[in-house]
């Protein structure tokens, strides 16, 4: 065992003995599990269900937290220098990321969950209230669309594979698995969009964060924030949208999980437009919620807006 006032007390002492040749993770102790770093909450339920009982994650951008905009504590840095593998989304959704990988010493391997996906470029139009606001970047959300977590989890199984060889049959087997229930959601996703009528599949959300969910299954969301909760909607964004919330009969407008609700209370009494409920767009809900995992937040998000949107004139 590592004693962890040593540890936190000497951060150095502790690369060094990690830098050791032979000191690996398989060899050292076979009933200790793989540790994981996984950027933010959606990511940490991937890796727990391709890495079982071989695997222990540790979430930095928790249930309900902003993963665009988020300061790392003592304790991410102290979960990073004792990582053997980091599991990030890319897209520039983690900005914060790179100064705490360097800060915290960590010679983990970073796997990209989003390789290999094409991400859908935002046009950030609207976005120039400020000035300087960089156009055209992508849009890092893409685990709103199934297809796209077959992807993720793709990645994690070979990314677990590489930094545990030894689990490698356990790994792919997870990943078979829970590939196999991302299939059954995708068409329960794809049943309850047919059955709201097509003149009614649109709704408000705060920030972009359904980019993917839109061209994947032609439910249109329009926000008044960009791609990142970075930035601030303008007075002008929120005008905009409210203008097409009246021109377009948008039937609804959703909280997110992620955001302030109060900016969508505001487009929701001067639109007229009712509030359909919570979508978890960056981040699951903790577990006692509703949201708990990826596949119980595609289930609610999916239900919250069959809810809101099928009954009403077509
Ligand atoms: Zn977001």
């Amino acid at each position: 065992m590592i004693n962890r006032r040593a540890l936190g007390a000497s951060l150095a002492a502790g690369l060094a003995l990690a830098a050791l040749p032979g000191v690996g993770f398989a060899q050292d102790n076979a009933a200790q599990k793989l540790p994981v770093v996984a950027s933010f909450s959606i990511l940490a339920d991937f890796v727990r269900q391709v890495g079982g009982d071989r695997v222990s994650v540790t979430p930095l951008v928790g249930p309900n937290g902003d993963a665009h905009v988020y300061s790392p504590t003592p304790a991410d840095a102290k979960a990073m220098a004792g990582a053997r593998l980091v599991v990030i989304n890319g897209l520039h959704l983690e900005g914060w990321l790179p100064r705490l990988i360097k800060s915290s010493g960590s010679k983990a391997t970073v796997a990209t969950a989003t390789k290999g996906i094409k991400p859908i470029e935002s046009a950030e139009e609207g976005h120039d209230a400020k000035g300087g606001h960089d156009h055209g970047h992508d849009d890092p959300h893409a685990w709103q669309s199934i297809a796209n977590a077959r992807i993720y989890i793709a990645n994690i199984r070979d990314a677990l594979d590489a930094a545990d060889p030894a689990g490698k049959a356990s790994y792919d087997a997870n990943a078979a698995a829970y590939l196999a229930k991302l299939d059954v959601v995708e068409g329960e996703v794809k049943a309850a969009v047919a059955r709201i009528p097509a003149a009614r599949r649109k709704a408000i959300t705060t920030h972009d964060a359904f980019g993917y969910f839109v061209k994947a299954y032609g439910v249109e969301f329009i926000a008044p924030q960009g791609v990142s909760t970075e930035s601030e909607a303008s007075a002008r964004d929120v005008a905009r949208i409210i203008r097409q919330i009246k021109a377009q009969k948008v039937p609804a407008v959703f909280l997110e999980n992620v955001t302030n609700p109060r900016l969508i209370e505001q487009i929701a009494k001067e639109s007229g437009a009712k509030v359909g409920g919570t979508l978890y767009s960056d981040a699951l809900s903790d577990a006692s919620g509703p949201a708990g995992t990826y596949i119980d937040m595609m289930k609610h998000n999916i239900s919250e807006i069959e809810k809101a949107l099928a009954a009403g004139p077509a």
